[in-house]
């Protein structure tokens, strides 16, 4: 070992005289980690296990050698500092992988729960040794069961998104896993009216059920989020799955054409590189006539706020009915008059009970007229996202305007009867 570099922080004989007072000043024996640890930030590039073993051998035989007190040999005792625990390094290699044999993994970090009595000793031995130069304790039991699984399963050590975290809990004696999410973004389209994007949990019973929801907890017996979940939660092993949208639509609108797009959160996987075409087939074959996904791909975590802040542009195509006859001509002037306006709408009424009341503004880019009959003609709408469309067309008594009623005049009364969103123009790149 070379002491050049180390002398320019902290001299060779400040550090021998620290590790002779770590190791004649402590209560007990201390094994060669705990001693090397304490000084992991003077020397690098070698092991607290055998920067510990030349700092004992430099001291010299009368310091914490065999038959000495405080010498691990002699002393006989376990390591005061540690308690034994790196001479335990395999029992907790064993553990975790006996855990880990349940969940496909190719990255992994280990992080440890440090027991009390663990935090306590390591305090004493910062009050005699000072810890400036000292790594924790759990960073080196961290580091060194990680290496060792490396060793013995090819897997990874992923400091910034491991697939799971090898939670070593000294407490407990036991390993515990974190198994994060796997991701999978895609876009649905949903062809049957009547059916919300999430659960919807009861408003009497909040989910526990109750007469009003006939003790199913919710106010819809199915989602696109429960009938996608129940067709894919087994090819993953998972838990649960939440699905994040992008925006979403009202619970009788449908949505077609391009679909939606989504992040679906799979929630402790046991399998996380399932083939996706599977689960698109999945995933349809079951929900024909009623949901369907298309273009699924794995991302990161990451997405799922990239989603849920885009301002992504919807088209929507409805049927509107009319209070009185509206010739061709004037439907046509309403229609031209709201391409490119810029909508003041406050909160409508209808969500006023869940939603703060303010006013936002929204920009329609186009809107077209596909046809008309006497009382009720067809229109397409493309818009900033937010924007309430069904206020649009009826001005919902003034809190949206310019609306479609107010530009027809004539005290006509114009009614979204049938909502379809038949495109989502998400505008950013994903987090893959
Ligand atoms: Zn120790
Ligand atoms: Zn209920």
């Amino acid at each position: 070992m070379s002491y050049e570099g180390a002398e320019e922080e902290l001299g060779r004989e400040e550090i021998l005289e620290i590790a002779r007072k770590i190791i004649r000043e402590g209560p007990g024996p201390i094994c060669n980690h705990c001693l090397g640890r304490q000084f992991a930030k003077v020397y690098s590039g070698i092991s607290n296990e055998r920067r510990g073993e030349i700092l004992r051998e430099i001291l010299g035989p009368g310091v914490g050698a065999e038959g000495e007190e405080g010498g691990m040999e002699g002393g006989g005792g376990k390591c005061w500092v540690c308690n034994g625990l790196f001479t335990e390094l395999n029992k907790w290699v064993r553990l975790a992988l006996k855990k880990l044999e349940c969940y496909e993994c190719n990255t992994f970090l280990v992080g440890t729960k440090v027991s009390g009595m663990l935090i306590e000793n390591e305090e004493l031995l910062w009050e005699i040794a000072g810890a400036l130069f000292a790594e924790p304790l759990k960073a080196e039991l961290n580091r060194e069961v990680g290496k060792r699984i490396e060793e013995e399963t090819g897997k990874r050590v992923d400091f910034d998104t491991p697939e799971v975290v090898v939670i070593l809990n000294l407490w407990e004696g036991d390993v515990e896993l974190q198994v994060n999410p796997v991701f999978i973004y895609g876009r649905y389209r949903k062809y049957k009216r009547g059916i919300p994007q999430t659960r919807w949990f009861c408003r009497e019973c909040h989910g526990e059920g109750c007469p009003h929801c006939n003790f199913t907890g919710k106010m819809y017996p199915e989602s696109v989020e429960e009938l996608i979940k129940a067709s894919i939660l087994d090819l993953f092993g998972a838990r649960d799955m939440i699905l994040h949208g992008c925006g979403r639509e009202d619970i009788d609108a449908r949505m077609l054409g391009s679909g939606r797009p989504f992040v679906a959160e799979l929630k402790e996987p046991r399998r996380r590189r399932v083939d996706l075409q599977t689960v698109e087939k999945r995933v349809n074959e079951a929900n024909r006539a009623k949901v369907e996904v298309c273009g699924l791909r794995y991302v990161r975590r990451g997405a799922v706020a990239q989603l849920k802040s885009a301002n992504a542009k919807k088209t929507y195509r409805m049927r509107v009915e009319l209070s009185k006859g509206v010739p061709e001509a004037d439907l046509r002037r309403a229609v031209k008059e709201l391409a490119g306006a810029m909508i003041e709408q406050r909160t409508p009424s209808r969500v006023l009970h869940r939603r703060a009341d303010l006013i936002r503004y929204r920009r329609i880019y186009n809107c077209k007229l596909l046809d008309w009959h006497i009382r009720e003609c067809e229109l397409e709408v493309k818009s900033d996202g937010g924007l309430y469309v069904k206020e649009l067309i009826s001005g919902d008594g003034g809190r949206t305007r310019p609306n479609f009623s107010d530009l027809l005049g004539r005290g006509i009364e114009a009614r979204v009867k049938e909502l379809d969103v038949i495109d989502v123009d998400l505008s950013c790149e994903l987090d893959m």
